[in-house]
């Protein structure tokens, strides 16, 4: 934990998104019955035992395609803006947009809005609580992975990370400069989108990496500049908070430093079973957490079976019976027929 004059090592990545809902079920039918994401960990908030933490992602929990969401019932609405991530941006296979725009039309009645963006083809559209989901033609993404045995969408529409987010704030330049000290570079700017990228070719952590853990290349945070948008509040489709990728606790404390050379203080670093934490918000208001890659989500149960019991921290399952029946029951369902 010493100041040091070498120059901090660049995050990895986006590591997840933590958003609020409030049906448990609704959220488990939108992200893991529609989207096709794989629920690989359900648990509580450690914080609040009582509520839900579930992690949708890609079929093997890799860091950078994991959304996360504290479903809490009867959660009122947020309001999305300033100081907030306000899109989450998925990667989807080059030529698939139009079959996702079947699906969602067909199964949700959505109507996803096709764009196009620095000379790339996307979808727009709201969950259920009006959050902004993007899917992405996303050729620096790998193929998805199936893992035998577990119920995926076919690779050739699958979702295969978050290729990236956009964050709004009231004036860019200072959030600007902290996503670059964590080595996050301003690329250019059209109109009032910045557009940041990731380094092209991290080294990531080989004891931790696997073949389908996703490159960071190519994706990006787009700093929208808002000086009207109202201040963000949490509450039913808000995101909470971005977290960025560190290989290690070093390296987690290298960006620590980085932050803190901005006069922005972090927490201590805090257990969340799966991965190691610390938080800062940046002087735009956003909440920034930087979580390691390891231990990852099969540290406490086997990959195949991901998502499908409740796991709890060795501090809560003591108190699993009170817990577990205190959470309403929420079941993984898959649109049938298939609708694509
Ligand atoms: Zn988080």
């Amino acid at each position: 934990m010493s100041n040091r004059a070498a120059p901090t090592r660049p995050t990895l990545g986006i590591h997840h998104v933590t958003a609020i809902a409030s049906d448990p079920q609704a959220n488990m039918d939108f992200y893991a019955g529609l989207l096709g994401l794989r629920l690989v960990k359900r648990t509580v908030n450690f914080d609040d035992p009582g509520s839900y933490h579930f992690y949708f992602g890609d079929s093997h929990g890799s860091s950078g395609s994991l959304l996360t969401f504290f479903p809490w019932p009867g959660a009122r609405p947020g309001v999305v803006g300033a100081g907030q991530v306000t899109a989450t941006a998925f990667g989807v296979p080059a030529g698939s947009l139009a079959r996702w725009q079947r699906r969602l039309a067909s199964i949700a009645r959505i109507n996803a809005e096709l764009f196009s963006r620095d000379s790339t083809s996307g979808l727009t559209f709201r969950d259920h609580h009006g959050m902004v989901i993007e899917l992405i033609e996303d050729p620096h993404a790998p193929d998805a992975t199936p893992i035998p045995g577990v119920h995926a969408l076919d690779p050739s529409i699958a979702i295969r990370r978050i290729a990236g987010i956009t964050i709004t704030v009231r004036s860019h330049r200072d959030t600007a400069e902290t996503f670059a000290a964590m080595g996050i570079i301003s690329a250019h700017t059209t109109g009032n989108r910045t557009r940041l990228t990731f380094a092209a070719s991290p080294s990531p952590s080989p004891q931790h990496t696997t073949s389908t853990t996703p490159t960071s290349a190519g994706s990006f945070i787009d700093i929208i500049t808002d000086d009207a948008a109202p201040a963000g509040k949490s509450g039913a489709g808000a995101v909470h908070h971005v977290a960025l990728r560190a290989a290690d606790l070093s390296h987690q404390d290298s960006l620590r430093i980085a932050l803190a050379n901005r006069g922005l203080a972090s927490t201590p670093v805090q257990e969340r079973s799966y991965f190691r934490s610390i938080y800062s918000r940046e002087r735009g208001g956003v909440l920034i957490e930087v979580a390691t890659d390891a231990p990852g989500f099969a540290i406490d149960e086997p990959i195949e079976s991901l998502g499908q019991s409740l796991r709890l921290p060795p501090s809560l399952e003591r108190a699993r019976q009170q817990i577990e029946s205190a959470l309403p029951p929420v079941t993984v369902r898959t649109p049938t027929p298939e609708q694509v």
